[in-house]
């Protein structure tokens, strides 16, 4: 995965006066990989700024596609806020791209919602007066 892809594709400015924003961005979209991974997706995930729109914000691709409205820069100030952005917009095109729900609930099999919860970003459900799965990058793996 490449780590200076602001280098060649300076998207937001931001991206190009704070590093870090985007170093923290992409560190999301790795602990999002692991749910990614612990359920059974396989494919490239990775946080770019296509051609197509060079001065854009961050976007998450997955298996070469796109969805969704990307990711601007303030997003990566705090790590927490970032893994729920990132789990959202990679959620987005996973769905797009699998044609089901994903992540989904182990217990009621319902599509989960990444959410900022008093300041940690989890997977609920809104099943059964809702509930909480796991933290971003802490689902259970699931049996083959
Ligand atoms: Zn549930």
């Amino acid at each position: 995965m490449p780590t200076h892809e602001q280098d060649r594709h300076p998207g937001r400015p931001a991206f190009a006066l704070e590093p870090a924003l985007w170093t923290t961005l992409e560190q999301a979209l790795a602990v999002v990989e692991r749910d990614a991974r612990a359920t059974k997706v396989t494919g490239t995930l990775r946080l770019t700024i296509p051609d197509w729109d060079p001065d854009g914000p961050a976007r998450v691709e997955f298996r070469g596609a796109f969805q969704g409205n990307g990711i601007e820069p303030a997003e990566g100030r705090d790590a927490q806020e970032a893994l729920a952005t990132v789990a959202d917009a990679a959620q987005e095109v996973i769905v797009e791209m699998l044609w089901r729900a994903w992540p989904v609930c182990p217990v009621h099999d319902r599509g989960l919602r990444a959410e900022l919860l008093g300041g940690v970003a989890v997977w609920r459900c809104s099943a059964a007066g809702a509930h909480q799965v796991a933290r971003v990058g802490e689902l259970p793996p699931e049996a083959a």
